[in-house]
């Protein structure tokens, strides 16, 4: 599999871009004109760079407005070609794109445009170069790959080929079996995009909003499947126009790039076994049946302060590590695992970033399989030393620069805490459970430009989908939050991208250095039963306005009862066509960071209206007597 990516897919200094695509994995790259109209070398001098860094030119573009002039344009036209043919030779690149003419004073006409190309595949040939017509969504005259098709057709040149783009195929929403009657040979080149889908002008929609497969809306797998189809053995070629990725880093967004290409193949692979693109086996996504545990790093003062938080929870020490200053609580099937160690990743984390939840385990069907294809995917490894008769459990860094143990029950793996941990006796310890009973939901925070970052990592690993973008209205800003879950919900992740460092999620990410988990909600079958031991234990909830106990309960058409009940223990309301759900919040510990416990009644969703109530009481917690930021 060949795989390329147009330079101006992201941010960075030509030579910065280079090395970031040939780190990735990339084959080559797109070069636009404007890359070297605003850099101070020669079109050689480019060539050259690009080879010294182990990646051709797999594409020159784009030359517009050519097919359908009338004179004296045409003339003009085909020495403006020559020109660029000149360009391509010292560049080193023998095919350029060519996009359907966009002007008004174009001229319609299939066969007129079939002309044109005819006469340009044969000063094409003689420098043994070749030309690709692609059909923009915006095009003139020819706005179908069907019918920049049926010119390429009909000008029968060896020199002469087609330009499939996702983008311009899907945005106008053309049936993309359509594709599979091309002979492969006469496309030559394949570019790949997606989009969130929003109803807006497509140029506009083309030039900002473009994203890596996978990380949109549109259909990029099935029109994938049917080029696959046509036995097309080229490059596949990222073409992204994002205004985000134009501001992120170079190297991130190289790494989404080659996974989303690795992702989207291996769906393809699936599904189009005889297909000529060579694809690597590898192993599907994995089934996550629940968040084994999460990690904690912790010094001795914060941890000591964790740990008597957790105890109040009703979480109660049940193992102590063999050889490290790690500790397990549980309840229910949760498992919090307290991480002191001196050296290592996890006192990395910590002096970083102060106590914080630096990893996660997840419960996989298998373990060593997920790992593979995390690297495959291009996720780094990362493994510890392990002491004597202790497990190596398989481990990639997650985005944001955490940890992603895998588990599994069919290996030893789903016995690390008999195997690793020395049990504690139960009379050594005063907790008692509160009714939690697992994980229901990780909340992870992040840089608004990292997000599909996150999504992409996600969804390209394990079997979940992912939501609808919603908007959360932080008085400070507006923070844009989307889930990753499993059909079954037994994963749930939560992403929110804060626009700036004044919303509270963004003062997560100021005041930790770093995006991570930022709150975990636990589930219980019964929130009053769990809230009353929890105020047994002296748990302090967040305390939430009284003016929202008035708005919901009006809102929803509640019982006068159960609201009383639900603003005596704090607890937030929401209601959606499967079901209610019902939640309250701890305040915040260490650095920002808190706890949620949850009771759905058949409820799907996250109780995204509360998250304004609930963001003011956390400020309000955060600054007592109302002191002005
Ligand atoms: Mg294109
Ligand atoms: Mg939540």
């Amino acid at each position: 599999m060949k795989t390329s990516i147009a330079t101006v897919s992201i941010s960075g200094e030509f030579e910065e871009k280079l090395s970031a695509i040939a780190r990735a994995g990339f084959d080559g790259i797109e070069i636009f004109e404007n890359d070297f109209l605003a850099f101070d070398r020669s079109p050689a001098e480019v060539g050259q760079m690009v080879r010294d860094h182990g990646l051709t030119v797999s594409l020159f573009q784009p030359f517009r407005d050519f097919e359908g002039m009338p004179e004296p344009f045409r003339s003009r036209n085909f020495d403006r070609a020559e020109r660029k043919f000149d360009l391509m030779a010292e560049l080193g690149t023998d095919l350029m794109l060519i996009c359907s003419n966009a002007s008004p004073v174009s001229l319609g006409g299939i066969d007129r445009a079939a002309a044109d190309f005819h006469e340009l595949g044969e000063r094409a040939a003689k420098r043994g170069l070749r030309v690709g017509y692609e059909a923009l969504a915006w095009g003139r005259h020819i706005n179908d790959h069907r019918d920049a098709w049926e010119i390429v057709r009909r000008v029968d040149h060896p020199s002469i080929g087609l330009i499939l783009d996702s983008f311009h195929t899907l945005a106008r929403k053309i049936e993309v079996n359509s594709i599979r009657s091309i002979p492969g040979d006469r496309i030559f080149i394949v570019q790949l995009a997606d989009a969130p889908l929003i109803e807006m002008d497509l140029l506009y929609w083309s030039r900002h909003f473009r994203n890596m497969p996978g990380e949109g809306d549109l259909a990029v797998t099935p029109f994938m499947q049917a080029i696959a189809a046509t036995g097309y053995n080229g490059y596949l070629s990222l073409e992204i126009f994002n205004d985000q990725f134009r501001g992120g880093s170079p190297e991130a967004i190289s790494r989404d790039g080659r996974r989303s290409l690795v992702y989207l193949m291996d769906q393809v692979r699936r599904v189009e076994p005889d297909m000529r693109i060579p694809v690597p086996a590898m192993p599907d996504r994995s089934e996550v049946s629940g968040i084994a545990f999460v990690e904690f790093a912790v010094g001795d003062d914060d941890g000591r302060e964790l740990e008597a938080l957790l105890e109040i929870l009703g979480f109660r020490a049940v193992g102590r590590h063999h050889s490290k200053a790690v500790t397990v609580m549980r309840q229910g099937e949760i498992n919090l695992v307290l991480n002191r160690e001196e050296k290592g990743f996890a006192n990395a984390s910590y002096l970083v970033h102060g106590a914080n939840a630096y990893a996660f385990g997840l419960m996989v069907d298998d373990a060593y399989a997920a790992h593979s294809r995390a690297l495959q995917l291009g996720s780094e490894d990362f493994r510890q030393p392990v002491g004597p008769g202790e497990i190596q459990v398989p481990a990639i860094r997650g985005v944001g620069g955490g940890i992603v143990y895998f588990l599994d029950r069919k290996t030893s793996l789903g016995d690390i805490w008999d195997v690793e941990f020395e049990p504690i006796a139960e009379d050594q310890t005063t907790a008692s459970s509160v009714g939690l009973t697992r994980i229901d939901h990780l909340a992870q925070t992040t840089r608004y430009e990292e997000m599909l970052t996150w999504l992409l990592f996600y969804t390209s690993q394990f079997a979940t989908r992912k939501t609808p973008m919603v908007d959360i209205i932080d008085p400070a800003g507006v923070v844009r939050s989307q889930v990753v879950e499993t059909q079954d919900g037994r994963l749930r992740i939560t992403l929110n991208g804060a626009e700036n460092r004044n919303t509270l999620a963004g003062r997560f990410i100021a005041e930790t250095f770093g995006s991570g988990s930022q709150h975990i909600a636990f589930e219980t079958d019964d929130i009053f039963a769990t809230a009353e031991a929890l105020a047994h234990n002296g748990f302090k909830s967040l305390v939430i306005s009284p003016n929202y106990y008035d708005d919901v309960e009006v809102r929803f058409g509640l019982d006068p009862d159960l609201v009383e009940r639900m603003k005596a223990a704090n607890i937030l309301y929401d209601r959606d066509d499967a079901g209610e759900y019902f939640q309250l919040y701890s305040p915040t510990y260490g650095e920002g960071f808190f706890f949620e416990i949850v009771e759905r009644r058949g409820y799907a969703g996250y109780g995204a209206p509360n998250a304004i109530f609930r963001i003011a009481a956390l400020k309000r917690h955060l600054r007592p007597s109302g002191m002005p930021r």
